[in-house]
């Protein structure tokens, strides 16, 4: 048995996280119950913990870091820490991160998990029980699948992307929930709850550079499993995404497993519980075909299932109550039907849905891969929005094949977000990234770069802020996180059904409560503040505060 230490590094980009801070991902847990489930005595230490207190390094014999591409500077930082503190320790990394091999060969590791890690980790530790013992046995007897392991001459043993789980091995291992604690004000953040494991996207971009789509059509019309590989081997989905080829195809997890993981939680006296999946409207979908969900609109969504993983969820009495809440992660616009809209309505009212219209281009969106058409998106934002959701939309720029007719095309449809109910627009500037279709373009230039990218991010800025206007005077429940550190007579908190950062002055004791505000300013598109009306519950914490 060893003593492993999972330090969660994700969106801490070179040691600071600046923005989402109430977000507890699932990937980490996920780790720990793993790991645990093989006898290992495990904790988990979200970055900053370890940082400002590095001693605890001590307690343990292995470092397990999950990370994002943009983290390695955090990343290395935390291996320095530990590597003086303890010398004979082992390095283990794991995390979208690992996907970047340049990036991998620069870092001071032992192990890295490349990929899904339950098939990896139990193909590893059913052979040995020390982990020294996998670095000792890859001489002998070669690199296992999903692994890379970094040599004493400093060469990398790469064993490729790990294998995908099955929906049986995704189901059988629920994220560990005792850790959460861990987090600072955890019962004020959303966490992240997986649901489906991979994306139902196997179109593939139309134009990549270096080879050529022959319109075959074969991963749009050809029988389900034929679509998962492209004659000419390009990555399937969105050419920005490598969620298709690293996690495969969507798979639902077992109903009772989620219900449980959920119970858990909000015993602890979580709050916000985000139901996570590439797609939420892919829930129950695989198991309307037979064989791989590679089609991202046909079957048509799994409303009987989804009916009732969401009556399940809202039966659960906390949340009946309203001192807790559960909301969906993303859904893709060609699932959204009236039927649809309705039934998240009747158990979601007031929550935020995300949607990735990415660009309001057909022609562009057809050669990144996309599913869904703008007005496929404009309609599914309208009955979202029509049947009490809060659509949150999201788009993209510097895609490859952008010209400047597809940003005005963009630019054209931002008022009608807002007569179509969009309460924020997301703007990303597009990242290549390891594993996807468009791995070898640049990152292109900041949008504040280009006269016309500047006027979309200048519309959106504006657009969000004027967004942030129309809470003014709204009463809305919040849950208090902490001090806030630039101004101590503030303290901040999240609303409950998600939104901007509260800021309320008020006395440290109310941390830990949730309370019911009303938003008397905005500071800027993502802080405001409220005045405190009065306290609604004190929560039952783990933590001292
Ligand atoms: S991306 Fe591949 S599978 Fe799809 S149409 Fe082009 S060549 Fe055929």
């Amino acid at each position: 048995m060893s003593r492993i230490l999972v330090v969660d590094a994700n969106a801490r980009g070179r040691g600071k996280r600046f923005s989402t801070l109430d977000v507890i991902g699932v990937g980490p847990r996920l780790v720990v119950s793993l790991l645990k489930s093989y006898g290992h005595y495990v904790d988990l230490s979200p970055y900053e913990i370890f940082i400002s207190n590095p001693s605890i390094a001590r307690d343990f014999e292995v470092l397990a870091i999950s990370y994002m591409v943009s983290d390695v500077g955090a990343v290395r930082r935390a291996i320095d820490i530990w590597r003086k503190i303890n010398k004979d320790g082992i390095v283990m990394l794991g995390g979208p991160g690992t996907l970047d091999t340049n990036l991998l060969m620069r870092l001071d590791f032992d192990i890295a998990f490349r990929g899904e890690s339950e098939v990896t980790l139990s193909n590893i530790l059913s052979r040995y029980k020390d982990l020294r013992n996998v670095l000792y046995s890859v001489k002998e007897h070669g690199i296992l699948p999903g692994l890379a392991v970094k040599m004493s001459s400093g060469k990398l043993a790469d064993g490729g992307i790990g294998p995908w789980a099955s929906r049986e091995v995704v189901s059988k291992v629920i994220p560990d929930v005792d850790t959460v604690t861990r987090y600072p004000f955890y019962w004020a953040s959303r966490v992240y709850v997986e649901v489906v494991r991979g994306c139902s996207n196997f179109y593939r971009p139309t134009l990549v550079a270096g080879t050529t789509c022959l319109n075959c059509n074969m991963c749009r019309t050809s029988p389900l499993n034929l679509r998962i590989k492209c004659p000419n081997n390009i990555p399937p989905g969105c050419g920005y995404c490598s969620v298709p080829v690293i996690h495969g195809p969507a798979r639902s997890r077992d109903m009772d497993s989620i219900v449980k993981e959920v119970k858990a939680l909000i015993k602890i006296g979580v709050t916000r519980i985000v139901l996570s999946a590439p797609d939420f409207l892919d829930y129950g979908r695989d198991l309307l075909i037979e064989g791989f969900l590679t089609d991202p609109c046909n079957p048509k969504p799994n409303i009987d299932i989804i009916d009732k993983l969401l009556g399940n969820l809202t039966s659960i009495t906390e949340i009946a109550d309203g001192d807790a809440v559960i909301s969906i992660e993303n859904v893709k616009p060609c699932l959204v039907t009236e039927e649809v809209a309705k039934i998240l309505g009747n158990y979601l009212r007031g929550t935020v849905v995300y949607i990735g219209v990415e660009s309001c281009s057909d022609k562009l969106l057809t050669h990144i891969g996309r599913p869904s058409t703008c007005s496929d998106a404009l309609r599914a934002i309208e009955l979202l929005s029509r049947y009490g959701l809060r659509p949150y939309a999201y788009l993209m720029h510097g895609l490859p094949f952008e010209c400047e007719d597809d940003i005005k095309a963009t630019l054209s449809c931002i008022d009608r977000f807002k007569s179509l109910g969009v309460e924020k627009v997301v703007l990303y500037r597009f990242t290549p990234l390891p594993y996807t279709a468009f791995s070898s373009y640049s990152r292109p230039e900041p949008a504040v770069l280009n006269p016309i990218k500047a006027e979309l991010y200048r519309r959106v800025i504006e657009f969000n802020r004027g967004q942030k206007n129309n809470l003014l005077n709204k009463i809305i429940d919040v849950v208090v996180a902490c001090r806030y550190n630039r101004d101590p007579h503030y303290l901040i908190s999240y609303p409950v059904k998600h939104g901007p950062v509260v800021l309320i002055r008020a006395s440290p004791n109310f941390i830990g409560t949730i309370a019911v505000v009303r938003i008397v300013g905005v500071r800027s598109d993502r802080l405001v503040y409220g005045e405190l009306i009065y306290v609604k519950k004190r929560l039952k914490l783990r933590q001292y505060i």
